[in-house]
Parts: structure tokens; C-alpha cells; sequence
């Protein structure tokens, strides 16, 4: 069943969004990213004569209500970009709810109070995920970045609407991106994959060794490559543990086909601060007591080179330190390159936290062609696994 054509007239939609933004100590939104996200499938109802009943979480309450984590604090910001005012439930649960959904009309949104202020949304609670269940005709899953967890609002619900659920336009939208990627890449297909440690990025390296032609590995994990066939990293960061798994990996790009790329040369420094003292070495020949903290210009210009070559390009984590202005010339680079690519057709997916920061930090964000919203969720969608959240409406 698709968001576009559903007929929404007279029905009330519970819609789980992601509103989990950053407030600041006066309780004021300092990144509205996720709202904004979620206004198409919002827009889209209300337009249809339809009504809109929006869910979320908001932070990590502990035991119940958190003045901090309360979602009124988004109600006049919601109705701004809505375009009319969102009436408010100050619980999602019970009475007060149920009575306010029972009159909503045609064109009204109603925000419910946190998920989170009640244990039984992580606990996936069937009672629970069955009485907000009860609030509404249609089950719309928009919430990307928590569709990796089996909660009351994000999964166990989807089956009290076995004939009405569906996917809001930004899952859809991720969703879309990632199974091109997945399933029908255009070749070369080239991944690149960094930031501090190879241990969150065994999975998915091995779910893409399948798929890639080219893989370029980045930023911290390097040095655990490195170390693993015989170099000298000096004090630069290193998982020991995961030595045998990084020659695994080597080896498994061999039989693949797969062309591994490790940089050559790196920057390193005597400590690990913006104004620490740098020098470039070969990757392998780190001094004592120096760590590498960006990759070197050889290997910036080599990867920047392939990455302009390829039609496909999936980027997760940068390639160096880039917070800190020394170190941030690999993954400038690399940002730069897949937007280079994208402009000439390629399709780019830049996915994690990280990389996230750092497309936005370069401005780039509108010359890729995706970026997802959905750091740990994306990850386990492109490792192979089942997401509980999508499976809830897929099958
Ligand atoms: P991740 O969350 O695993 O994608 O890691 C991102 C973090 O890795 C960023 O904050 C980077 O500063 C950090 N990082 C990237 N390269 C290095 C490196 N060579 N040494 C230490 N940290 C790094």
C-alpha cells in the first residue's frame, strides 16, 4: 500500500514521525531537520481530508514524564511549518487522547506526549501499541531512524491495521534509495567506508564486498588494516582484537574481485588536538608516539580519482579527524569528489552520522543525491538485516 494513493478522506491517521530533535537549555529547537522531513506525508494527508495524529519520541527519559523531554515544547514550531494550529495530548495513552482523536476533523493535527514517558513503547507492550492503536483508521511509519527497533509504535503496531499501514514519503524515500544501491547498482560501484573503528563496520563491508567493485577504507579503521599486514602504526587508534577479522576481510576482497583500497599516506600528529604538530609519512611507517590523523595527499588524490569514475557511490564515515581543521583535507576531498560524480550522473547515498556532519559541514548536501537521515537504522538495512519497522509493513 502506497502513502500516494491511499484515499485519506475521513480517516484519522496515527503517523509515527521522528521528532527527536536537539533543544537547547531554553527549550528551543536548534535543528529542525526531522520536522521538516516529516511535513510531505503530513501535507499529504491533510490535503487528502484526511486528519493527522502524530507520535514520537523525544531524548531518553528515564521514569516517566521529563518536563526536558515533553513534546509541547514543539507544538508552536510543528504548527508554524504545518500551517495550522496542532492541538496537544499531554499523554499518548488513556482517556484524554481518545477523546481529543474522537473529535478531530478533516484537516487537524493532534501531537501526542512522548512514547518514551511510558516503559511499555520500548518494551514493544502489545496493550500498549493496541490503545494507541485505537486512536486512529490508518497506521503511517515515517520515523526512518527508528525502524531498526521492534518498539510498541514503530512495529508491534502495524498489525492492528492489517488493510491500512503504510509508509510516510521519507521511509519510502530512504527505502528507495538504499534497495538501488542493493540491488541494482550501476557499475563501478565504489563504497567508502571510514571513521574510528572497523567493529560497526565489519557487517556491512562484508554485506558489500558482494556488491562493489571498489572499496575504499578510511579514517581510523585503517590503522587496524595496516597493523593486521605487518605495518607500523605508532600510537595511531587500533581495535588489536580485530586484526584477524581485517586480513578476513583483505582475503575476501581478493577472492571478490573486489578492488581494496587502503591509503598509502597519511598525516599524522604527536597528539591528538587541533594543534598538535603534523607531518605526512607513508601509512606504514608511523613514528612512536605519532598518530595518523588524516589520510595524505597521494591517497586523497587516488580515491578522489575513483570515486569521480564511478556511477554508484555509498559513503559512510569520514577519513579523518574533519572537526578539527588539520585533518579534515581526506574528507573534504572525498565530499567533494562524490559531488563531482553526482553532477555527472552518478547516484551517491551518504549515510552515518559522520559523514551526515560532514556533507553538511561542506555545504554539499544538495549535489549528492541522498542523504539519509536514518545513522544506525541505515546501517543494519545495508548490513542485510530485517528491520523490524519495515518488515511490520512490508512483510
Ligand atoms: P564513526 O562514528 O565510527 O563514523 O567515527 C567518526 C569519528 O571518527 C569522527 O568523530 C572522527 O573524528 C573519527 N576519526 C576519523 N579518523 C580518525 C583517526 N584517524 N583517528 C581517530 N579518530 C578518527
Amino acid at each position: 500500500m502506497k502513502i500516494e494513493n491511499y484515499n485519506f478522506k475521513k480517516k484519522k491517521a496515527l503517523v509515527r514521525v521522528d521528532f527527536n530533535v536537539p533543544l537547547n537549555s531554553e527549550l528551543e529547537i536548534t535543528d529542525d531537520t526531522r520536522i521538516r522531513g516529516a511535513m510531505p506525508t503530513i501535507k499529504k494527508i491533510l490535503s487528502s481530508g484526511g486528519s493527522v495524529i502524530l507520535m514520537s519520541h523525544l531524548g531518553r527519559p528515564e521514569t516517566g514524564f521529563e518536563e526536558k523531554f515533553s513534546l509541547k515544547h514543539l507544538v508552536k514550531h510543528v504548527s508554524k511549518l504545518a500551517g495550522t494550529t496542532v492541538k496537544f495530548s499531554n499523554d499518548c495513552i488513556g482517556n484524554v487522547p481518545l477523546e481529543m482523536a474522537k473529535n478531530l476533523k478533516s484537516g487537524e493535527i493532534l501531537l501526542l506526549e512522548n512514547l518514551r514517558f511510558h516503559k511499555e513503547e520500548k518494551k514493544g507492550n502489545e496493550e500498549f501499541a493496541a490503545e494507541l492503536a485505537s486512536l486512529a483508521d490508518v497506521y503511517v511509519n515515517d520515523a526512518f531512524g527508528t525502524a531498526h527497533r521492534a518498539h510498541a509504535s514503530t512495529a508491534i503496531i502495524a498489525k492492528f491495521f492489517p488493510e491500512d499501514k503504510m509508509f510516510g514519503y521519507l521511509i519510502e524515500s530512504e527505502l528507495n534509495s538504499m534497495d538501488k544501491i542493493l540491488e541494482d547498482p550501476q557499475s563501478p560501484f565504489t563504497a567508502i567506508m571510514g571513521g574510528a573503528k572497523v567493529s560497526d563496520k565489519i557487517l556491512i563491508i562484508e554485506n558489500l564486498l558482494e556488491r562493489v567493485d571498489n572499496l575504499v577504507i578510511g579514517g581510523g579503521m585503517t590503522y587496524t588494516f595496516v597493523k593486521a599486514k605487518g605495518g607500523k602504526i605508532g600510537a595511531s587508534i587500533v581495535e588489536e582484537d580485530k586484526l584477524d577479522i581485517a586480513r578476513d576481510l583483505i582475503e575476501k576482497a581478493k577472492a571478490k574481485n573486489v578492488n581494496l583500497i587502503l591509503p598509502t599516506d597519511n598525516i599524522v600528529a604527536d597528539k591528538f588536538d587541533a594543534n598538535a604538530s603534523t607531518k605526512e609519512t607513508p601509512i606504514d611507517e608511523v613514528p612512536d608516539g605519532w598518530m595518523g590523523l588524516d589520510i595524505g595527499q597521494e591517497s586523497i588524490n587516488k580515491i578522489a580519482d575513483i570515486i569521480r569514475e564511478s556511477k554508484t557511490i555509498l559513503w559512510n564515515g569520514p577519513m579523518g579527524v574533519f572537526e578539527m581543521e588539520k585533518f579534515e583535507a581526506g574528507t573534504k576531498s572525498v565530499a567533494l569528489a562524490i559531488a563531482e560524480a553526482t553532477d555527472k550522473g552518478a547516484f551517491s547515498l551518504i549515510g552515518g552520522g559522520d559523514s551526515v556532519s560532514a556533507i553538511n559541514k561542506y555545504k554539499l548536501a544538495d549535489q549528492v543525491s541522498f542523504v539519509s537521515t536514518g545513522g544506525g537504522a541505515m546501517l543494519e538495512y545495508m548490513e542485510g538485516r530485517e528491520l523490524p519497522g519495515i518488515t511490520a509493513i512490508r512483510g
